[in-house]
C-alpha cells in the first residue's frame, strides 16, 4: 500500500527489482508484501514512475558517455589497457545503477 487508505487498488508489476526483494524477503522469512495504488493516486504514482524512467535513461546515456571519455582518454595516453576498460565498466554500471536509490515501480493500467 502506498497510502494505506484503501485495500484494493492497481497492483505494481513485478520486475527484478520487485523479484529480487521478494525473494529478499522470503529468504529472511518476511510476509510477502504488495505494493498496490489506488485509484487516488494512480496518477501521482504514474508520475513518479515516469520520472523515474527519464532518469533512468539519461543516466544510461551519461554512463555510455563516461565509458567512451575513460577508454578513450586513456588510450589516447597509454594505450588500449585492460584496466581503464575494467574502471570505465565500474563507473558506468555505477552511474547506471544510481537512479535505482530512487526505486518508483511501475504500475499495471486497470482496463
Ligand atoms: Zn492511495
Amino acid at each position: 500500500m502506498l497510502c494505506g487508505q484503501e485495500k484494493s487498488g492497481t497492483p505494481a508489476q513485478a520486475d527484478f527489482v520487485i523479484g529480487t526483494v521478494r525473494k529478499l524477503r522470503g529468504t529472511l522469512n518476511l510476509p510477502g508484501k504488495r505494493t498496490i495504488a489506488c485509484s487516488q493516486c494512480l496518477p501521482e504514482c504514474k508520475k513518479r514512475r515516469a520520472e523515474f524512467e527519464k532518469k533512468l535513461r539519461s543516466h544510461r546515456i551519461g554512463a555510455g558517455i563516461f565509458f567512451l571519455i575513460l577508454v578513450a582518454g586513456s588510450i589516447a595516453y597509454a594505450g588500449f589497457g585492460l584496466r581503464a576498460v575494467l574502471a570505465g565498466l565500474a563507473g558506468a554500471a555505477l552511474i547506471a545503477l544510481l537512479p535505482y536509490a530512487k526505486y518508483f515501480p511501475e504500475f499495471e493500467s486497470a482496463d
